[in-house]
């Protein structure tokens, strides 16, 4: 089979079973755990602090022995010891390339990675997920960054697929040059720029056909399947999300083609272990067909600022752990929301993307669109909630919507809702933002 007949980037990776996947786990935690305890003045405070020493972790089951990392740690790890942090494990020489996270106020956190690190881990992983969604060497990507400082490490994982990568920066008139001139036939971007180069198209006269784009690969929002109908028949072309995280990889998770969206394939094996934990609790869940829980990561082959039991404070449901049609061992995940952005109404956890699935069901009444109005800080949240919901180009009957809307939301999710319809809300290039908060 030749290599772009493949579908999969690294089937010895992607398509491992469970007890080869332990092995190589095992094997190589065991060695990042001494690493660290060696080099990362951060870990070997830890260590001594916890009474754990590399010694005592002599199985991957030992993992739970570690104590967990917090990110608030990583900022104070940098501002104790700048530039980059105390639990920077390589000599500052080592370091290749610095990038800051995202998500954060003040000033950011800085991740540095080593020649090894950006090559194995970072883009091994986006050439993977590119690949996943149809990616190949004879395609060409025009790439427009998810976040401005892993604009780098995108273009280096799209390259390492073979395909010919084509960075346009933010510019929509380049973009569709890029498919006018240049023969481009695929597109990495966010998900909320899917629907804004749609709308672009739209204004422009520009019928998306035209473009002969194929092969659409998203940051993810949680967002690909609330728009992917839409977006793959106006392009004639299959969309798919990936999901990751700077400090760790860029990308870890990713749907295939084959059974896009029925969720996440786990995919950045041999470098990054998943664990599944209860937020509230922190006891360890076992990952399997419908439980829920916290993220927790850590690096199994990182040289530059390896992090153990990382708290991703993403929630997520595991969908499945068999087999996919498409040949991927990988188990699946739908994103629940952020702990941070959960709320608490009437003693039940609700997330804002649930809340967003509820109203997307009204649609072409409303866009599906949504910004929860928060009035004091959560997640502690006074029913009624106020949400603000953007109506669909023939909303029909507004007052009649508004009570629907209300009733669905108190079946579903059992809690009471003031919806107010409004007709635009703040369109996102970037990402879209659920929480509108009144008391800043
Ligand atoms: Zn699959």
């Amino acid at each position: 089979m030749s290599t772009s007949e493949r579908n999969i980037f690294n089937p010895e990776m992607e398509t491992i079973d469970s007890d080869g996947l332990r092995a190589l786990h095992e094997e190589r935690l065991l060695r990042q755990v001494k690493y660290v305890y060696d080099n990362s003045a951060l870990y070997h405070e830890k260590f001594e602090q916890t009474d754990v020493h590399p010694d005592k972790i002599k199985t991957l089951d030992d993992i739970v022995k570690l104590p967990f990392t917090e990110k608030h740690e990583l900022r104070e790890a940098q501002q104790s010891s700048p530039p980059v942090g105390r639990h920077r494990a390589c000599s500052e020489e080592d370091l290749s390339r610095v990038y800051s996270s995202s998500g954060t106020t003040g000033v950011p956190t800085y991740i540095g990675l080593t020649q090894h690190d950006i090559h194995n881990v970072h883009a091994e992983a986006i050439a993977r997920v590119c690949w996943m969604g149809g990616v190949r060497p004879q395609s060409k990507v025009v790439n427009i960054p998810t976040a401005p400082f892993i604009a780098d490490t995108f273009r280096e994982g799209i390259e390492r697929t073979g395909a010919t990568n084509i960075p346009v920066g933010f510019n929509v008139d380049r973009c569709i040059a890029a498919y006018q001139y240049q023969g481009a036939d695929a597109l990495h971007a966010t998900v909320s720029f899917w629907s804004y180069f749609l709308g672009e198209l739209e204004k422009k006269g520009i019928d998306p056909k035209s473009l002969g784009l194929r092969t659409i690969i998203g940051g993810a929002e949680g967002g690909a399947k609330l728009v992917r109908k839409r977006i793959e028949e106006s392009f004639g072309a299959t969309a798919i999300e990936g999901m990751g995280m700077g400090e760790m990889s860029c990308v870890i998770w990713g749907e295939c083609v084959e059974d896009r969206g029925n969720g996440m394939h786990y995919i950045a094996q041999g470098n990054v272990h998943v664990e599944l934990i209860d937020p509230v609790t922190l006891e360890s869940k076992t990952i399997r067909e419908g439980a829920e829980g916290e993220l927790v990561y850590s690096a199994l082959h990182s040289q530059a600022m390896p992090l153990l039991r990382y708290r991703s404070r993403d929630n997520v449901r595991i969908l499945t752990t068999d087999k996919c049609v498409c040949g991927r061992t990988g188990f699946r995940i739908e994103v629940l929301g952020r702990t941070d952005d959960m709320l608490t109404i009437l003693g039940v956890n609700v997330y804002p993307l649930a809340i967003r699935d509820v109203v997307s069901t009204m649609k072409p009444a409303v866009s599906g669109a949504i910004e929860i109005q928060l009035e004091k800080p959560g997640p502690v949240v006074e029913p009624p909630l106020k949400l603000k919901v953007e109506v669909g180009k023939n909303p029909g009957d507004k007052d009649a919507l508004k009570k629907k809307l209300e009733a669905a939301i108190r079946e579903k999710l059992i809690f009471r809702a003031n919806v107010e319809l409004v007709d635009e809300l703040p369109q996102y290039q970037y990402k879209t933002q659920l929480i509108k908060k009144l008391y800043e």
